[in-house]
């Protein structure tokens, strides 16, 4: 089969295998050139739990401690398999890809594909890490979904994104249509904003932590963290304070509870603040492509421009494995700060009241937005044949 990208929306409905294979490989290659166990200032991680393990934040973490430390890794991950006619998510081809790479070096790689929100897969997990690694050392909750299905009472909750307390009209860009336009977001209700803490808040996370520390497969100073996105202004009212932002408020409160729940383990459960990235999930956030267009453009001219590799890369040397990490008052970590200070983020205010229809593609790095876009999905690779007859059924063992 021949794959050309097939683009609906905010979204690519295939991928392709070689590319995803190839965009692994250049973050293991990355991850490799850094001499990343002689950066960590404490011994990194041995057995490592990736909760959302196949794309973007999630892929990059597991990547880092297998690659970088020689680290075990079992992950989680919800993505579709491929058949003879349809291709499989990015997430699959990736995962695949990962376990060939892994599995060359001698690294310990499994992967469970299902619903991270249900008790099965957790309980399936236990029974996983009790066989093949004992305990674990880290837990990486990394999931990004519209929705979750509650494992006490079934029922299924979805993530709004909308802003919250009154109504807000900034400018987007339509990825589709290619036009900047205004768009009204109304003000979340009540339930909205409840159901959106269900689904991203620190509830899972938690739930995780404690069914995995009752089954006595934590190990002793084991670390957990959990990605979120705080941002500035800009974005604030569709994020840092809308639905979504409460929800990942609802992490602090995880994390506090994970830490005084896990006591006896002495465990460090920290809330991970990441920059803005093209991934699957950002790219379904409205306002997210017109802004990521403008900070890639502003952080390229700076020269500190980074991809879900370097961040994870730094915050596993600079946070995690250091010896006294910096964190804010809530006992986050940040990697954040080149896209978040003053002097970078009234660059791209400048450019954000100016940019037009007319301009758009001048002002902004949307090339560059677009180019990592197709890149999530295996597309625009260097190196890769596209013309290239492939087969789309690939496994992973
Ligand atoms: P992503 O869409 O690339 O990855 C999501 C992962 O979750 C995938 O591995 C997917 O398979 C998995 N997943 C989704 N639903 C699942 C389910 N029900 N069961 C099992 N696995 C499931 O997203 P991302 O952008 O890497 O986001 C990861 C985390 O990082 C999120 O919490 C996000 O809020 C946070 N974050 C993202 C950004 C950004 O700009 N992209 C910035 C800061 C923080």
């Amino acid at each position: 089969m021949v794959i050309k990208p097939k683009i609906r929306g905010f979204i690519c409905t295939n991928a392709h295998p070689v590319g995803c294979a190839k965009s692994v490989e250049n973050q293991i290659n990355y991850v490799k050139s850094q001499n990343v166990k002689a950066k960590a200032e404490i011994e990194g991680p041995k057995n490592v739990l990736v909760i959302g393990c196949s794309t973007g934040y999630g892929l990059a973490s597991r990547i880092t401690s297998a690659f970088g430390f020689g680290a075990k890794t079992l992950g989680i991950c919800f993505e579709k398999e491929p058949s003879e006619r349809k291709t499989g998510t990015a997430g699959w081809y990736n995962t695949a890809a990962f376990h060939e790479q892994a599995k060359a070096e001698g690294l310990y790689a499994e992967t469970m594909n299902g619903d991270a929100f249900s008790d099965e897969i957790k309980k399936a997990a236990i029974k996983k890490i009790k066989k093949d690694l004992g305990q674990v050392d880290l837990i990486i909750y990394s999931l990004a979904s519209p929705r979750r299905t509650d494992p006490d009472t079934g029922e299924v909750y979805k993530s709004t994104l909308k802003p919250v307390g009154q109504g807000y009209t900034t400018k987007t860009y339509d990825t589709d249509k290619d036009k900047v336009h205004d768009i009204t977001l109304e003000p979340a209700n009540q339930d909205e904003i409840d159901q959106t803490v269900k689904v991203m808040g620190g509830e899972d996370w938690e739930r995780w932590m404690v069914m995995l520390n009752e089954a006595g497969v934590v190990s002793e100073n084991a670390k957990t963290t959990a990605y979120t996105y705080i941002g500035k202004e800009l974005t604030w009212p569709i994020y840092g304070q809308a639905t979504i932002g409460l929800a990942k408020e609802d992490l602090d409160r995880a994390a506090t509870a994970i830490i005084d729940k896990l006591k006896g383990k002495n465990v460090s459960a920290n809330v991970s603040s990441l920059k803005a990235l093209v991934t699957q999930a950002s790219s379904a956030i409205p306002v997210m492509p017109l802004y990521i267009s403008l900070i890639y453009k502003v952080m390229k001219e700076e020269g500190t421009h980074e991809g879900c590799i370097e961040q994870i890369e730094g915050l596993f040397t600079s946070c995690l494995y250091a010896k006294a990490p910096a964190t804010d008052d809530m006992n986050r970590y940040h990697m954040e700060g080149k896209e978040t200070n003053d002097a970078t983020q009234a660059k791209i205010k400048a450019l954000w009241d100016k940019v037009t229809q007319d301009n758009f593609h001048e002002l902004s790095d949307y090339a560059g937005y677009h180019h990592e876009f197709l890149n999530l999905f295996g597309f625009d690779i260097q190196g890769v044949d596209y013309e290239a007859d492939v087969n789309p059924v690939v496994d992973w063992s």
